[in-house]
């Protein structure tokens, strides 16, 4: 019963399954897709955690909104010139905004310490791409170092993949290997759907992986953490599906899932809080 949300998020919609956007999309039937079944040895420890367990206490989790902050402000005023992929009717960080928040609101719901690297009601002044990446790493560092260490980062970002192949991928700092993986497996047991990709398990990729070889926001963050390529623009069925905001709220939720799930897993020591941590959480 890990993934009993699946279906109940998505009822009180209306069926847009057929039918066209003004983009002139046509909505894919998101109710035919379940998030992953489990198989084999995934089914280990990580799905013994009941989805409804009890409220991690003293956890927080910093939400990373991909793209949309640096370069220029665009002349309609909103994010920057760095919008990630664009997308038919629709740019990734649009997507990433919308997932991001409901991801927030989930997180929140859990009764978890949600710290974003960036306010998406309120966007930073643009900056150049570097010091934008440098302003959110730090947004996380100086938390983490008044807070403590029982916190996971998370970067919400979606895929231009010409592989078309849809569902969803995680990078992981190969620096911080072992217990990142453990988060990874944690949200790709909990993904929407986990893509299909000849020999990468699950879609669990070290940053190693990636054309640049690293991922800064993974490795210089003091944080464990992800970052998440939710769905594919190239894949038709995900391109379709991503401006769905009932789609947008599965992907979320079974995220948030995966972070929820990885902190049961990861209780942590009874340990004195620092008087921080306690104004922080009302301890
Ligand atoms: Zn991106």
């Amino acid at each position: 019963m890990v993934n009993a949300f699946s279906k109940t998020a998505l009822e009180s919609e209306p069926d847009l399954a057929g039918r066209q956007d003004h983009n002139g999309i046509t909505f894919a039937d998101v109710n035919a897709f379940q998030p992953a079944v489990l198989k084999g040895d995934q089914q280990n420890s990580l799905q013994l955690v009941a989805a409804g367990g009890e409220v991690p206490k003293t956890k927080t989790v910093y939400v990373d909104i991909g793209h949309c902050t640096s370069g220029e402000r665009n002349p309609l005023g909103v994010g920057g010139s760095d919008q990630g992929f664009a997308g038919p009717g629709y740019s990734e960080c649009d997507i990433n905004k919308a997932v991001g928040k409901e991801l927030m609101k989930e997180l929140k719901n859990m009764g978890l310490y949600v710290v974003p690297t960036w306010d998406v009601n309120n966007p930073p002044p643009p900056v150049p791409k570097s010091q934008d990446l440098d302003r959110r790493i730090d947004t996380v560092n100086r938390d983490v170092a008044k807070y403590g260490d029982d916190a996971v980062y998370v970067s919400i970002h979606h895929d231009s993949d010409t592989t078309k192949q849809g569902g969803q991928c995680v990078f992981y700092a190969a620096t911080k290997r072992e217990e990142s993986q453990v988060l990874a497996r944690s949200i790709q047991a909990n993904a929407w759907q986990v893509r299909e990709r000849e020999g990468v398990k699950d879609c669990i990729n070290p940053d190693t992986a990636t054309g640049k070889g690293y991922l800064d926001g993974l490795r210089r963050t003091n944080a464990i953490g992800v970052l998440i390529e939710g769905a594919n623009v190239q894949n038709p069925r995900d391109r379709a599906l991503m401006p769905q905001s009932r789609f947008q709220q599965l992907e979320a939720k079974g995220i948030a899932q995966g972070i929820f799930n990885y902190f049961n897993l990861r209780p942590g020591q009874e340990r004195p809080y620092s008087s921080a941590i306690r104004q922080r959480f009302g301890l």
